[in-house]
C-alpha cells in the first residue's frame, strides 16, 4: 500500500493543493477503513480488485472531481454529511457563519433560515447546537433538497423543515432571529471556476458580477427579521466592502465583517433595527 499511496500522491500532485491526504482518503474509503486504520495497515499488499478500483479513483481525482464526490461524504462542523454532484462540496471557511450564528442565538429558543442550503450543511449544524430552535431551509433545487433530507434523517434532526423555492421566497410572511446564506458568490470568468467544474455552477456563480444574489439577499431578508434579529452572508475574499455597503444601503445596524481562517474577509453580518 505504501508504493500505491506514493504513486497516487504523485498522480494527483497537478490536481489538488493535498495530493497526500487525498491518495490517503480515497484509498482508505476503497478498503472501507478510517485513514487510522489505513495507517496500521501500510505493509499489506493490494488485492487486485482494490488496487484497480483505486486507481479508477485515482484518475477521477487527476480529473478535479472533488474527494467529497468520490467518498459521498463530507465533514462539517461536527457532523459528515452525504454530498453528490447536486450539491456544493461543504467548505471549512463556511463554519465561521455557524460559530457566528450560534453566538447571536445563545440559548434561547429562536427561529433560523438558511437560504440556499445546498447540503443543508449551514442549517443542520446549527439545529444540532441548539435542539430548542426551529429551523427552515430553502433551496431552488429539488435535487439538492434531496440530499439536504437525507441527511437531516441520518442525523436524526429530521425536525429541520425544507422549502423549495429561490432565498427567502418560500418564507413570505414568517419571521426570524438569524437569516444565514453561503449563496454563489463567484464571477462569471473567473478564473478559479474551471476547477470547480463538477459542482453545480448555479451555487458558485450568478452568472454576473459576483454580487447579484447578495444583492438579491439583502433585498428581501431582512423583512422576515425581527427588531434585533440578525443577517449573516458568506462572500467573497473581495466584497466585504460591498456587502457592508449593501446592509448600509438597507438600513441595517451593527454591520460588521469576519475573516476565515485564511485571514480574508469572508463573511459580513448586521442586525435588523
Ligand atoms: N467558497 C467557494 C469557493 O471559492 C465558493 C462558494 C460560493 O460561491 N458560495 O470555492
Amino acid at each position: 500500500m505504501t508504493e500505491a499511496l506514493a504513486w497516487a500522491t504523485q498522480r494527483i500532485d497537478a490536481a489538488s493543493d493535498s495530493p497526500r491526504q487525498d491518495a490517503e482518503i480515497l484509498l482508505a474509503h476503497q478498503l472501507g477503513l478510517s485513514r487510522g486504520q489505513l495507517f496500521t495497515r501500510l505493509r499489506e499488499t493490494l488485492r487486485l480488485s482494490d488496487a484497480e478500483a483505486f486507481e479508477e479513483l485515482v484518475a477521477r481525482r487527476v480529473n478535479q472531481q472533488p474527494v467529497a464526490y468520490l467518498t459521498g461524504e463530507k465533514g462539517f462542523w461536527t457532523l459528515t454529511l452525504k454530498v453528490s454532484p447536486a450539491v456544493l462540496v461543504p467548505r471549512p471557511e463556511t463554519e465561521l457563519l455557524v460559530e457566528w450564528g450560534l453566538e447571536i442565538l445563545g440559548e434561547q429558543k429562536s427561529r433560523i433560515a438558511d437560504l440556499g442550503t445546498g447540503s443543508g450543511a449551514i442549517a443542520l449544524a446549527l439545529a444540532s447546537e441548539r435542539p430548542e430552535a426551529e429551523v427552515i431551509a430553502t433551496d431552488a433545487s429539488p435535487a439538492a433538497l434531496a440530499v439536504a433530507r437525507a441527511n437531516a434523517a441520518d442525523l436524526g434532526l429530521e425536525r429541520v423543515q425544507f422549502r423549495q423555492g429561490h432565498w427567502s421566497e418560500p418564507l413570505q410572511g414568517e419571521v426570524f432571529d438569524l437569516i444565514v446564506s453561503n449563496p454563489p458568490y463567484i464571477r462569471a470568468g473567473d478564473e478559479h471556476l474551471p476547477a470547480l467544474r463538477h459542482e453545480p455552477l448555479s451555487a458558485l456563480t450568478d452568472g454576473a458580477d459576483g454580487l447579484q444574489c447578495l444583492r438579491e439577499i439583502v433585498a428581501t431578508a431582512p423583512a422576515l427579521l425581527r427588531p434585533g434579529g440578525w443577517l449573516l452572508l458568506e462572500h467573497g475574499y473581495d466584497q466585504g466592502e460591498a456587502v457592508r455597503g449593501l446592509l448600509r444601503q438597507a438600513g441595517m445596524a451593527d454591520i460588521a465583517t469576519r475573516r476565515d481562517l485564511g485571514g480574508q474577509e469572508r463573511a459580513t453580518g448586521a442586525r435588523q433595527p
